[in-house]
């Protein structure tokens, strides 16, 4: 395939391929770690410009003028929030939470009710200011960096589907290390570019089968993928210990979530990161 010039965000070496396209959008994989980045990365402004927009699809069936909660807690997305609170309580039941791109706050509100020092933040003032009025919980707009939280604040940070959307995952990391407590944990839940789902997707992209190619890398959303063993790198270069990893699946079918695991071939993987 197409050799374009591109150097790994990861491992800074310059040896890379392209595997998808899809319009002006580039997936590249390193040659040398197994990173998939998108090239061109966005410009800044076009970066906080994608984020602000409220386009992801699930929530766009609902009027958030009108929100319908009972609707909501019979979705799929009111489970995994669940399924991720569960994840979170095997290691911590009460402190400081930080929840970091938090969308409309529902993981915040739930992580509340039970008891934690819960604090949202996204990079979409529109979600923020739904999240405040509709809510009322702690959730403010902006970048992680400009929050002014200290050194040690945290007992627990969680980052659910949103490192891949990041402009430097291991910038974001290094800075989320500090902000824990020595005993603090951080969960990273991602896509896993090695699940089931996407090798079959690929195949049926390369062999011009599928009828959208390559849109289950959501280019321009997602600027990395990773499989287990990027992001163990990922994690290794921030000083970060990976404590647990697991896969998991889509639907909330306990037994594909069971095999999954099992198999490592699940199409999202959870990391529980510590010091
Ligand atoms: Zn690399």
């Amino acid at each position: 395939m197409t050799q374009l010039i591109g150097r790994c965000p990861l491992c800074k070496v310059s040896d890379t391929i392209q595997i998808a396209r899809q319009e002006i959008n580039n997936l590249m994989q390193c040659r040398n770690c197994g990173l998939l980045y998108r090239h061109p990365a966005p410009a800044p402004e076009d970066y906080e410009k994608l984020n602000n927009d409220l386009d992801y699809a699930w929530y766009k069936e609902f009027d958030l003028a009108q929100f319908d909660f009972t609707r909501f807690k019979k979705t799929n997305q009111y489970f995994q929030i669940q399924r991720r609170l569960k994840y979170v309580q095997r290691y911590k039941s009460s402190g400081n939470l930080l929840d970091v791109g938090c969308g409309l706050g529902f993981f915040v509100q739930e992580a509340a009710g039970l008891g934690f020092s819960a604090t949202g933040i996204d990079i979409s003032q529109k979600t923020i200011k739904w999240a405040q009025e509709t809510l009322h919980i702690d959730v403010r707009a902006g970048k992680l960096e400009e929050m002014n939280f200290h050194a040690g604040q945290f007992d627990i940070v969680t980052l659910w589907h949103v490192l891949e959307h990041m402009p430097d995952p291991l910038g974001t990391l290094r800075y989320l290390y500090r902000l824990i407590k020595s005993n603090g944990y951080i969960f990273v839940e991602l896509p896993n570019v090695a699940g089931i789902d996407i090798r079959v997707k690929n195949f049926l992209s390369r062999y011009r089968l599928k009828k959208h190619p390559w849109c289950h890398f959501s280019m321009p959303e997602h600027l990395y993928e990773f499989n287990s063993a990027t992001f163990r790198r990922l994690a290794a270069s921030a000083g970060l210990q990976i404590l647990y990893w697991t896969t998991l699946s889509r639907s909330p079918n306990p037994l594909l979530t069971f095999l999954y695991d099992k198999t490592k071939f699940g199409n999202k993987m959870l990391f529980v990161l510590g010091k």
